[in-house]
């Protein structure tokens, strides 16, 4: 394992309604099942001694947990270099003294709207605008570089020109990058879902947004063309990522997954009553080992030639389809779409319908 996400908390101060994490700021349930400083702590300590260089903190939002700096200055102390994902609003002079002495290597924020009236529609919560201004003028003024993350949500996308625009005043890395989708609930909440359904691009509008990233584009070419010169069609293993091998990640309850969305309950590694060394030589290697239960609508998966850049997978399907391995609908309309415009596939073809007939994707 080379990197630790960890989810310090789900819950967090402000109510997005495309959010796929959030719980309330207040539960006192959800906060008495959250692990403790010592037992990240503990975590931190191991991973480092496993081999991991680099951890992620992440939520819900990471400062509504009053102890972030300790579980922050032990991640340094162990030797581990950190990135850190918040929306900023509830940072204090306190935490930027702490990243004066020991530097995130990567900061991440959302971009949640370009003025008071935006920002306070997409983040549901008055009076944050300015605490979000205030302090990444701080953090700017005091040195550090930070990335944007702009959600796909309908509001954001429209006004593209004007995000842009007020990020570079921020002082943000330019050209800021879109996530193209928004994902479900991540814990399957068919209320907090059924919402982010209706905040989702059409697949047109998303694979229209992804088109807008070249090196994104650039990239889904490559790993299709890399698919179909390693015959790595048919390819029956559930897993074709990093998730589970070199990286993992640990939820605010004590379980570790193979990847931050996957709450699958036959993936989860409860770390409270076993080792991190145990969880890497015998949980994650079988999970990791795992083939899909093959059924008629998974076979097209396998013999799809979209699948390298499809981005449904089993934290996809398990959040939209409550299965491990089965195609899911958004994803496979984006990157067919995606896949026509580039002249991959006719538009009367299916990823799967290639029939080893796909020489426009060798042209590219
Ligand atoms: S700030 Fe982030 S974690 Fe908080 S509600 Fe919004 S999207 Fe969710
Ligand atoms: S494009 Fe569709 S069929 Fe192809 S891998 Fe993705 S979900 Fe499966």
């Amino acid at each position: 394992m080379e990197r630790l996400w960890i989810e310090l908390t789900e819950r967090c101060n402000l109510f997005c309604k495309h959010c796929f994490v959030r719980r309330n700021l207040n539960d006192k349930t959800v906060q008495s099942q959250e692990m403790s400083t010592g037992f990240f702590c503990q975590v931190l300590t191991d991973a480092a001694e496993l081999g991991c260089k680099w951890v992620e903190f992440t939520g819900g939002e990471v400062f509504v947990r009053n102890d972030f700096d300790k579980i922050y200055t032990h991640a340094h102390e162990v030797g581990l270099s950190t990135s850190v994902t918040s929306n900023m609003t509830l940072l204090t002079d306190r935490i930027i003294e702490l990243w004066d002495k020991y530097p995130p290597s990567d900061l991440k924020t959302s971009i949640y709207g370009w003025d008071e009236e935006s920002y306070e529609t997409v983040v549901c919560k008055r009076g944050t605008f300015k605490l979000f201004y205030t302090n990444m003028r701080k953090l700017v003024e005091r040195g550090f570089h930070f990335k944007a993350l702009v959600p796909a949500h309908p509001l954001l996308v429209k006004n593209s020109s004007k995000i842009q625009e007020f990020a570079r005043e921020l002082g943000a890395e330019l050209p800021v990058q879109y996530g193209w989708e928004l994902m479900l609930h991540l814990r399957r909440d068919v209320e907090a879902s059924n919402c982010i359904r209706g905040l989702r691009l059409s697949p047109v509008e998303a694979a229209r947004l992804r088109m807008n990233f070249p090196k994104l584009v650039l990239n889904d070419l490559r790993l299709i063309k890399q698919g179909l010169n390693s015959s790595s069609l048919c390819d029956d293993r559930m897993f074709h990522c990093v998730g589970g091998s070199k990286l993992l990640a640990l939820n605010a309850y004590g379980f570790l997954q193979p990847c931050r969305p996957i709450h699958h309950p036959d993936l989860l590694y409860d770390l409270k009553q076993g080792s991190l060394d145990h969880a890497l030589l015998d949980h994650f290697p079988r999970i990791c080992d795992l083939r899909i239960n093959y059924h008629s609508a998974c076979e097209k998966c396998t013999h799809c030639i979209l699948r390298p850049a499809c981005s449904s997978c089993p934290a996809t399907s398990w959040i939209e389809n409550g299965s491990l391995d089965e195609p899911t609908q958004y994803y496979c309309d984006v990157i067919h779409q995606e896949a026509y415009w580039l002249g991959i596939l006719p538009t009367h073809m299916k990823g799967w319908e290639t029939e080893g007939s796909f020489a426009n994707a060798n042209e590219h």
